[in-house]
């Protein structure tokens, strides 16, 4: 058992926090900026909660963050309250959010001359991932500290890979969401298709998805987006988040990405539909406006 803190309890946080405490048996700290869902969290899993970030990180072995961007991250690691003011030596810190591979190397810096280690971490399989505990965790990082901090990070994941340096885990999130962005516009248009074709999308889902066009997508996405339901999931303006971070390194390292930045431009539009926290499925209503 490992003492641990956990900082964001959003829809990814919350029950990710939630495994290292029921499924890990930690001993879990939380902190929320607001202060309601860590009482709640609190109140449903036991453990603390605390104030700031650093008064949560003060002590503990391993402290987790899961907030939204760069900017957000740099606020509670080292801003003023930060858990990077109070982290003690030795300790390892892991950080879960969607962000650039510049701000995670830039924090594995700060960890080094602050005596303790620094993974970045982020995570796909959704908010069902988080809830079942079964995420995929793509890290950046040492090999020492990974080994160290894998059966704590185990607690909510199926898969947990070392993939390079600091920044390593950011690149591989980037490349998980290139590889999203236009399967999903070829799945809307796909059934956008059949749908002016006249045909049954749910006998056509059911026969194509055993074939060379199925994907996690298309499964666990076709019912909704047939019956036109986007408010769930993944959300968009986090999507165009994560693109805004490929086409960022995309202009640094030259790889070209002609099909993301055009689904970004789409998802755009979405946003001007209202679409801020519609799923990222929703490229299909887009089609169909
Ligand atoms: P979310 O529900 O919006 O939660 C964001 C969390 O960060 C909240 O706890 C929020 O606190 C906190 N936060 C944001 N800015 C902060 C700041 N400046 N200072 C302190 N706390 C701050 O987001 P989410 O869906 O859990 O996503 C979290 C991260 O995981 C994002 O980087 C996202 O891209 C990534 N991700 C999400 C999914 C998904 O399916 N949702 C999947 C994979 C990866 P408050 O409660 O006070 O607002």
């Amino acid at each position: 058992m490992a003492s641990v803190a956990f900082l964001g309890l959003g829809v990814m946080g919350y029950p990710m926090a939630g495994h290292l405490k029921n499924k890990g048996g930690h001993d879990v700290t939380v902190y929320n900026r607001t202060t309601a869902k860590a009482e709640k969290w609190v109140a449903e899993h036991g453990g603390a909660f605390a104030k700031t970030p650093a008064e949560a990180a003060e002590g503990k072995d391993f402290v987790f963050t899961c907030v939204g961007n760069d900017n957000d991250l740099r606020q509670v690691t080292i801003g003023p309250d930060g858990c990077f003011r109070s982290m003690k030596a030795n300790s390892i810190y892991i950080d879960n959010t969607t962000a650039s591979a510049e701000v995670a190397r830039e924090l594995a810096a700060q960890a080094e001359a602050g005596g303790f280690a620094a993974l970045d971490a982020p995570v796909s399989g959704g908010q069902a991932g988080a809830e079942n505990g079964v995420l995929t965790v793509m890290v950046g990082g040492e090999k020492d500290a990974f080994d160290r901090a894998k059966p704590v990070i185990d607690s909510f994941a199926r898969m947990v890979g070392l993939m390079g340096p600091a920044g390593a885990g950011q690149l591989t999130k980037m490349i998980n969401q290139i590889a999203i962005a236009g399967l999903v516009q070829g799945l809307a248009e796909g059934l956008h298709f059949g749908r002016r074709a006249g045909l049954d999308l749910e006998k056509v889902v059911e026969v194509i998805s055993k074939g060379a066009a199925g994907s996690w997508q298309m499964e666990n996405r076709h019912k909704t987006m047939i019956a036109g339901k986007y408010d769930f999931g993944f959300a968009v303006d986090w999507m165009r988040k994560d693109l805004g971070i490929c086409l960022e390194e995309a202009d640094r390292n030259g790889a070209k990405l002609p099909v993301t930045a055009l689904v970004d431009q789409f998802y755009k539009e979405v946003q001007q539909m209202g679409g801020n926290r519609w799923d990222t499925s929703s490229l299909m209503a887009r089609l169909e406006r």
